[in-house]
Order: C-alpha cells, then structure tokens, then sequence
C-alpha cells in the first residue's frame, strides 16, 4: 500500500475529535486491509509490531537528527536550530522536503511493505556498528517520504504519533465494521487477551465463533484485571460478596509469570515488557519451585533484603526492571521474592473463566514455596468484618500496603476494573500520575529540571492536576534531580523560557495531603502539597489515575 493513503487515513482521523466520526474513517478504511497487508493495521497506532511485542526501533530523537542530516545532506546543528523552533521533529522533516522539494519529486513512492522491510531490518541490527546501519535504513525511508509522510514516518519511528486515536476507538470500530456495533465486550474481552489487533482483526472477519476461538497462550502477555479502591472493609464486601478472600497487598510490582510446553520461561510485567532477562533469578526459582509442564500465574514481586531480613522499598527494586547490564550482580545486591496470587493458564488449559477459589486450588498444588523467595500470597476466607480488620492490620506490622479483598465466584477479567477484586490501603493518598511538563530549576540546581507539572487521564487527553517540586533528592540517594532531567529531556517536545512540554510518557507515585477544586489545572482539580514517592517504571501511561479516580477521591475527602 501507498504510505500517503495511510497518511490520508491519519490527517482525517487527527482533523476531528469526535469518537463517532473517528469510527466512520476506520470503517472506510478497514476495506483496505486483507491478510498479506495485515500489519499496516499496527501503523494506525503509531506503531509496527503488535502490543504483546513492546520491542522498539531503538531510535531516539538524536539519532533521527543524525538520519535527516544523512538523508538531506544537511548539517546537524541546521536541524537542531529548525528543532528548537518547531518543537516537533515530523514538522522539521517536512519542513525541509519542502525546501529540497526538486529530490523528493522525483523519487519512487514510499510504500508499507518499504517501511515494514526496513523497520524490521532495523529491530535486528545489533551490537557494535548497529546504530550506524539503522541510520541508513532510516535515511532511505526519509528520502522515498514526501511532504506530508515524513511527518508521520518521523513521528511512528519516535513513538509519538499523536493523530488521538486509542486502541478503544479501534475495537469499537471492529464492533461496527463487522458486526453492526455488537459484540464489543467479547472484542475487547479478546484483545485483553491476545494484545494483536491484527488477530482480532482477522477472526472478527472471519466471523464470532472465529473470535470467541482466541485464547491465553503462554508466551504472550495478557492485560492484567485491575483492583478497585474501597475505603473500607464493608465496602469490600459490598463488591465481593461474603464470605470474600482478603490477600496481604505486597508493595512491589506485578509480574505475570509464563511457561510454554517447551519449558521455556517468560516474564511480563503489567505493561507486557518481556523482562525475562532481567530477572534469571526468578526464572532459575520458578524452573524449581512451580511443578507444571504449562502455566501462566500473576504475581507480585518484591525486594529482599536477606541480611538485613526485610523487604525492600518498590524504589529499591524498580531499577531492575529497565536494568540490560550488570544484571548478575544487581541479582546479588537486589534479591527479590515472588508472591504468587493468581493462575491463568494450566498445562495446555485456560483457566480464565474458572472461579477464583479453583484458580487458587490450583496454585496450591504446583507451588513449592521457598522461604523468602516464592510463596503463596498469605489468605483468609471470611465473611466476618473483624476478622478481615485484624488481617488487615497484621498485614500493616508486616509493612505491607494493606490488603486485598477477592471475590472467590467469579472469572477473572483481564484488562478490566471491574470490583472482582478491591484494594483497601492504610490512609495513605497516593496516585499514579504522569509527568506532562517541567521546568528547569536556578542556582545550584540549574541545568536540572525540578519542578514537575503532573497530569491524570481522561480517555485519550491528559489533564494537569498539579505540579510538584518536593520529594526528589539533590544527590544520588534515591530519585535525583540528575536522573529524572536525564529521563525527561529525550522526551521534550518544546521549549519556552525555563519552561519544556514533555511527551507523557514518566510515570511516578505521587503523595498529597489533600485535593480541592481548582481553576489553575485543565482538570479543574489540584493536588495540595504534593510528594514525588517513586518513579514507576513498570507502569504506561494507561495505568495512571483517570480524572474519575480523582473526583472519587475528592468526595471522599469532602465527606471525612
Ligand atoms: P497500587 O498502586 O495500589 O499498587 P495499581 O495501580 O498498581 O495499584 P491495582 O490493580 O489498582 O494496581 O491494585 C492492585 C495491585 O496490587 C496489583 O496490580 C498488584 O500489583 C498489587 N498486589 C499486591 N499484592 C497483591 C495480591 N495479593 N493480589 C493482587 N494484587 C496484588
């Protein structure tokens, strides 16, 4: 296909804001698609491979300057100027084939296949001269693209592709295109599972029983089901019914643990980032501990400390997850413990639509546990509120966050918040939210971004909630100035005076003492006195708090 029909497909598709019309302009589109050419279906969201493969081209904004510099045989420091101005690199690039426009009148069309071929070559260049060979399979991109498509190839190659179109709106066009809008739960209920709109595509068009085919396959990851925040025991109940399970709520990060037949073992976290390498200790305890040819469990993980004989704070361990080198040692100085809650998936058979108290049942009969590095997540059944109060507290002496409550009849919801499962914290006010701008700090702090405007989610747009300055170190102990303005500035998309808008991609845990109405943010809501805690790698931008979450907090705090 044409690259400049897709470009057609994202100018109309950023040219409105309404979901409905955005739908309509997918439908038309869809004709398009057929099996050969299936993966084109990846590019409308920005990307080229399907979600359950997070992978990434590796090209960062430096290198695309070094690519356009090559390809338009222009100085670097030429299109760093064009850069500051524009703040965009897919505007600097169209803006200077309109300069050269007599090169790009003559060449051959940029095709999808082109595009894939190349992408593809590039994701296997690796080790010593790779970045040079990716900056020559780019610049032959960029010199076939015409005005309009190396905005939209710069942008896909960056990860921003910003035509505000999320996978929802996609599913919901799957419903209309094929089956006259039915059937959206069961779409979405098998995207959960496979995250391959290219599969889902393909059996929906091949009809429902096609569709209702798709299933858990060890090897790939699953969307996660999600908790609901209550703020009491009763309210637990009231979501999960009685008797419920209560779980000690471990203060790490989840995993979803993976064996194929073959024996081959892979680890997910909850933003499908294969961390397998990452973490050899685990796979070495779970080869040993957990008897089943097949499985797919969901756990939490959290750090050990075995001298000192505690548990380690999330920030302590999180630095694991990104981690490519030295990976050995960190596995010395940072053990970690697994605490398995949940089975999906058992020797070639799902186990998804099965009730949690059989889930549970399973686990404890293929689960060796080993002190202080795999066990059982620690369970009560009970319907007694005092009983769950006294489990609750005990969980707190033990530092845990505080508990879990579990309805024991019911499926598990991948992917989904649905109140199957409840989260009953200690008074603490924290949310996960996204860093959307920052600005540089004076004096000894100059050069350091170190204030942080911080943003919620409302569908597809992020809305400011507040900006905060405290919690982040001076020195490297802990989350440092240093490390956050290292994290930030690849993603700086403008500049204005001290201030830098920033692609939403850093999330952090944040504390607040209280929230109130406000007209200063675009969610109409600000946090009072804010606290970075951590940063949190193991988190998208689709797992932040939404402006709902924060409404919800702030009846709460109005009814205290
Ligand atoms: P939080 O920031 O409160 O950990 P979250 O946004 O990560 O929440 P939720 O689904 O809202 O995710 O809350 C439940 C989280 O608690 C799970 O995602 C998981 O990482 C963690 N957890 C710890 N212990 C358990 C447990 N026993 N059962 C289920 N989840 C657990």
């Amino acid at each position: 296909m044409k690259y400049s029909k897709l470009c057609e497909v994202y100018k109309k598709l950023s040219s409105t804001t309404k979901r409905l019309e955005k739908i309509e302009i997918l439908c038309s589109f869809f004709n398009e698609l057929e099996e050969k050419n299936i993966e084109i279906i990846y590019l409308l969201k920005g990307s080229f491979l399907p979600d359950y493969d997070q992978r990434d081209l590796g090209i960062s904004e430096q290198i695309l300057i070094k690519a356009l510099s090559k390809a338009f045989s222009l100085e670097p420091q030429k299109i760093v100027k064009k850069f500051k101005e524009k703040g965009d690199l897919g505007d600097v690039g169209e803006y200077f084939i309109k300069e050269k426009k007599q090169n790009s009148l003559f060449s051959n069309d940029l095709t999808t296949e082109k595009i894939f071929e190349n992408f593809k070559k590039m994701l296997s260049f690796e080790g010593k001269g790779s970045i040079d060979k990716k900056i020559l399979s780019l610049s032959e991109l960029l010199l076939l693209a015409k005005e309009e498509e190396i905005k939209y190839l710069i942008r896909t190659v960056l990860s921003n592709l910003r035509i505000g179109l999320s996978v929802q709106t996609i599913l919901e066009a799957f419903s209309k295109y094929f089956f006259n809008g039915e059937n959206k739960d069961l779409i979405e209920e098998k995207y959960n599972l496979s995250n391959d709109l290219a599969e889902i595509f393909l059996s929906s068009k091949k009809g429902i029983r096609e569709l209702e085919k798709i299933n858990i396959k060890p090897g790939i990851p699953i969307n996660v089901m999600l908790a609901i925040k209550v703020s009491s025991i009763k309210e637990g109940f009231e979501y999960c019914g009685r008797p419920a399970a209560f779980e000690e709520k471990y203060d790490g990060f989840r995993m979803l643990i993976n064996k194929k037949q073959n024996g081959e073992i892979f680890l997910f976290t909850r933003k499908l980032e294969n961390v397998t390498n990452q973490f050899p200790d685990i796979v070495k305890v779970v080869k040993k501990n957990v008897k089943a040819e097949s499985f797919i469990l969901d756990s939490e993980v959290v750090g050990f400390d075995h001298k000192k004989q505690k548990y380690l704070p999330f920030e302590a361990i999180s630095q694991r997850i990104k981690r490519k080198y030295e990976i050995k040692e960190m596995t010395e100085d940072l053990p970690v413990e697994i605490n398995i809650f949940d089975c999906l998936y058992i020797n070639g058979e799902s186990l998804i639509k099965k009730s949690f108290v059989e889930r549970r049942r399973v686990l404890e009969k293929i689960i060796k546990e080993e002190k202080n590095k795999i066990r059982l997540a620690i369970q009560i059944i009970t319907e007694d509120e005092k009983e769950a109060e006294e489990f609750f507290k005990k969980s707190l002496e033990k530092g845990n966050e505080g508990v879990m409550i579990k309805n024991i009849n019911v499926e598990y919801k991948q992917g989904r918040r649905v109140g199957y499962m409840c989260k009953f914290k200690s008074e603490s006010n924290e949310l996960d939210l996204v860093i959307v701008k920052a600005e540089y700090g004076e004096g000894k702090r100059s050069g350091f971004l170190t204030s942080f405007t911080l943003a919620c989610r409302q569908d597809d747009e992020f809305l400011e909630v507040g900006k905060v300055s405290s919690g982040l170190k001076e020195k490297e102990e802990g989350l440092s100035y240093e490390k956050i303005t290292d994290l930030l500035k690849p993603l700086i998309i403008k500049e204005k005076g001290k201030e830098v808008e920033l692609k939403p991609r850093i999330v952090v845990s944040v504390s607040y003492q209280n929230i109130q109405e406000s007209p200063s943010y675009s969610s109409g809501l600000a946090l009072r006195f804010p606290r970075i805690i951590s940063l949190r790698p193991d988190r998208s931008v689709y797992d932040i708090a939404s402006l709902d979450d924060i409404k919800r907090e702030l009846k709460l705090f109005k009814n205290k």
